[in-house]
């Protein structure tokens, strides 16, 4: 492969050489294909089954996060329960960080409560810990890293060695929204799936919702391709075509959201209100404390840039409150042993000028405080 910058920038590009040279690979919207005789085909045959444009897209995350396959989907949710769907069933078993997507736990419980596909919780922090909660039924593992709020780090690479050793069948899953390709290979630390919500940094400009699913074994691959195609979650050619060319930023939208972020997360601890920033060192993701006495609806009303709007990801600020917004289906015990108290706010940190941000955010803080 290419450098990844090369790949993001011209990996689906020349695709109509043959045909009208274009540069940017066309967006095809046939949902019906024309087969050349009885029991011939293109490759494509009907749109829920393959689409030019979505394969394009699906072969381009593949490579970019190191994989075989990849299969595009509607939306992040959609990409967690195509693994589900076609990886678990009733009586089966599975693991998943404690500290993840609000979201992700609600499907979680779903399956448990509907389904009997049963999950306990580990904290992320010692491997032998998850090692011991697994059971003969134990399908798979679920990993969120760095964790959603609170910022906690993961070691895949140690996770993945560890369960292979005693337990090669059993499948390591890594939601790798919050870093991307980027910043994180998972398939190359030994993990089976990566799983993104592509509305996020995939995407990067709040306007699409998508996801994917991305995996390096051939038979793992196929197992999905068939569940998608009986279930039909399948992302739209124009949404695949979007994200196609949102992908040829990346790289460049990354560094930019990292390089916010660092100088924020650098900023934040000097100001009088915010009792304390968790940050994992890359990305644009911020989480902070407000300290006590500090109002946190006065905080977001005084806001000017920054959006009070839960998703992430983007090149608009957007800044949330985990507790009552994302995180609000988990009980209160469970969110506030997480540290995800009525204090803590979720900083997606976007692409405008920096101290513009910092501005914006200080004098939001100033404005809150009661004391
Ligand atoms: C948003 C999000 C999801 C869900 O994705 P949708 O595109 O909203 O369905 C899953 N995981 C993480 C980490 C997310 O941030």
């Amino acid at each position: 492969m290419v450098k990844i910058a090369t790949q993001l920038t011209q990996g689906t590009n020349g695709t109509d050489d043959a045909k009208t040279g274009a540069v940017v690979a066309p967006l095809y919207f046939s949902t019906a294909f024309r087969h050349p005789g009885l029991g011939q085909s293109t490759g494509f045959d009907y749109s829920r089954l393959a689409t030019p444009t979505r394969q394009l897209l699906e072969q381009q995350l593949a490579t970019i996060e190191h994989g075989s396959s990849a299969l595009a989907v509607s939306s992040g949710m959609a990409a967690i329960d195509l693994v589900f769907s076609a990886l678990t069933k009733t009586g089966d078993h599975f693991i998943a960080s404690d500290d993840l997507y609000g979201g992700s736990f609600r499907y979680f419980d779903e399956r448990q409560a509907n389904y009997k596909i049963n999950y306990d919780k580990w904290n992320g922090i010692n491997v032998d810990d998850l090692l011991l909660a697994i059971r003969p039924e134990t399908k798979l593992i679920w990993l969120e890293t760095p964790s959603n709020p609170t910022m906690k780090i993961i070691d895949i690479e140690g996770v993945a060695t560890a369960v292979h050793a005693i337990r090669p069948d059993i499948l390591i899953a890594v939601d790798n929204t919050f870093l991307t390709p980027i910043y994180q290979n998972p398939l190359t630390l030994g993990a089976d799936i990566v799983v993104h919500s592509a509305t996020k940094y995939l995407g990067g400009h709040n306007d699409i919702l998508a996801g994917a699913v991305i995996v390096k074994d051939d038979k793992l691959a196929t197992t999905l391709r068939d569940q998608l195609t009986t279930t039909g979650q399948t992302l739209d050619p124009f949404t695949s075509w979007l994200l196609i060319r949102s992908l040829k930023t990346l790289h460049v939208r990354m560094a930019a959201h990292t390089s916010n972020a660092q100088y924020l997360a650098a900023k934040l601890p000097t100001l009088d209100g915010v009792a304390k920033v968790l940050y994992a060192g890359v990305g644009g993701m911020i989480s902070f404390y407000l300290a006590d006495g500090y109002n946190v609806d006065t905080f977001l009303r005084h806001l000017q840039i920054c959006s009070f709007a839960e998703s992430l990801g983007g090149v608009e600020s957007l800044i949330t409150v985990p507790y009552i917004q994302t995180h609000h289906d988990m009980s209160v015990e469970d969110r506030l042993s997480l540290g995800i108290t009525p204090q803590l706010i979720r900083f997606s940190v976007g692409l405008e000028d920096k101290d513009d941000l910092w501005e914006d955010v200080a004098q939001a803080v100033k404005a809150a405080n009661e004391n």
